[in-house]
């Protein structure tokens, strides 16, 4: 079945001043949409060859799904990850698993900023739930790389360079800093009951 991008949940400005409504465009209609459309010549491609029964390409065509799917998979959980009417993460499943797993609220605050600043070059920091319902984070480069198989991710911060440049240019930590108090724990929570049900 072929990718599509998924409708963004609120209009290009609605997060100014923290992610500039240049940025929002750009992100989603070009860089969201180059994942989804990479992803989709991939499995035609893929189709071909098997069609054809010259696998010599497979290889290739693999890492292509990996990159360009991961890419449209994390991007569709960024654009809900945030909120332009953001709330703190209320009692819960998802709160109670938090504490669980890293301790406290806080040290997962940091933890996960952490994650998010220290990626080498482009890649993601992401919140992820473990088969056991045990929360990860992980700092992925590129859209797929350093993650561990079986974990699905809930929460996402995009920390390639087009999301952040034209407002915060090299300065990757204040933008960390500020989509944390973005986040829309609201999603993410009702994201953790779908994964851990
Ligand atoms: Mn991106």
């Amino acid at each position: 079945m072929k990718a599509t991008l998924p409708e963004l949940p609120y209009p290009y400005t609605a997060l100014e001043p923290v992610i500039d409504a240049r940025t929002v465009e750009l992100h989603y209609s070009k860089h969201h949409q180059a994942y989804v459309d990479g992803y989709n010549a991939a499995l035609d491609k893929l189709a071909a060859a098997r069609a054809s029964g010259d696998f010599s390409s497979v290889k290739h065509l693999k890492r292509e799904l990996a990159f360009h799917g991961s890419g449209h998979a994390l991007h569709s959980i960024y654009w809900r990850s945030m909120t332009p009417n953001p709330v703190p993460l209320a009692d819960g499943r998802l709160k109670s698993a938090i504490e669980a797993s890293f301790g406290n609220f806080e040290t997962f605050e940091r933890e996960f900023k952490t994650a998010c600043t220290i990626v080498e070059a482009s890649g993601w920091g992401i919140l992820a739930v473990a088969p056991d319902g045990r929360l990860e984070i992980y700092t992925i480069e590129k859209h797929q790389d350093l993650v561990e198989i079986g974990f699905v991710p809930i929460l996402a911060c995009d920390v390639w360079e087009h999301s952040y440049y034209l407002s915060y240019q090299n300065r990757r930590a204040d933008y960390v800093e500020w989509f944390f108090r973005m986040i829309d724990w609201t999603s993410v929570a009702t994201s953790y009951e779908e994964v851990a049900a």
